[in-house]
């Protein structure tokens, strides 16, 4: 479970981009972040990843405050998380299929194991037959389904995602979004922010909406614009 405890996060005296934030998501659940431009949705996620750290209040990750975590802890922590952006972040000299097996070899996994796991992810995804391409030799759909695939090979309990969908025509973008519903399915808690009004309307699932920095509204089964 993931819970922000009175969390604010001031980037200067003047740039307060979180204010006194307190949520919480359950394991497995799939949470929708909505609100404009500046209110706070990516500093949210960035905090929970750990990028950040907050200016005062806690978060806590199955019950571990992540706030404390030192140095030899965090990247055990962040091995909880997978993360993926609207674009993609992917290493433009390394194919698909490096891309992806990165965050294994990262952690030592045995090449045996990485290729099994590789071949198994890019095949469940559809990429299977892009594995040796560059990035920039990919479609906008592949691309993104490159960048969940690495983002998950290392079976985080969390996905972030940071507008995945906003580089991409909705017809790929609601493909985008299948994968990471099923993602869900598989017991992986999802954190989505996105301007997507669509996708979120017609999902009807957890809708949190933030202005401000601030929490203004946190609906179970809501839409975009669900008052
Ligand atoms: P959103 O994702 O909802 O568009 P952000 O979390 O990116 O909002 O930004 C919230 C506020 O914090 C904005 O005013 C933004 O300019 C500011 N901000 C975000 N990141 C930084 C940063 N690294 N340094 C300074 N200000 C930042």
């Amino acid at each position: 479970m993931v819970q922000f405890q009175n969390v604010t996060k001031k980037f200067t005296t003047n740039i307060t981009a979180l204010e006194d934030i307190n949520l919480e998501v359950e394991n497995g659940e799939f949470v929708f972040l909505v609100g404009p431009s500046g209110a706070g949705k990516s500093t949210l996620l960035r905090l929970l990843a750990r990028e950040y750290l907050p200016t005062t209040g806690k978060i806590l990750v199955d019950d571990k405050d992540i706030t404390k975590l030192n140095s030899n802890e965090l990247p055990f922590y962040r091995r909880k998380i997978g993360f993926v952006f609207q674009n993609f972040k992917l290493l433009d000299d390394r194919t698909v299929l490096e891309n992806v097996a990165l965050p294994l070899h990262v952690r030592g996994t045995n090449d045996t194991e990485v290729a099994k796991e590789v071949e198994r992810t890019l095949k469940l995804f559809d990429i299977w037959d892009r594995r040796y391409l560059f990035p920039k030799q990919l479609s906008g759909g592949e691309a993104q389904r490159t960048a969940i695939a690495r983002a998950i090979i290392g079976k985080p309990e969390i996905l972030l995602a940071d507008e995945p969908t906003g580089d991409l025509d909705p017809e790929t973008a609601w493909s985008v979004l299948q994968l990471l519903v099923e993602i869900n399915s598989w017991g992986t808690t999802v954190l989505m922010a996105t301007h997507n009004k669509e996708i979120v309307d017609l999902q009807k699932r957890r809708v949190i909406t933030l202005k401000k920095g601030k929490i203004i509204k946190d609906i179970k089964e809501g839409g975009y614009t669900t008052h």
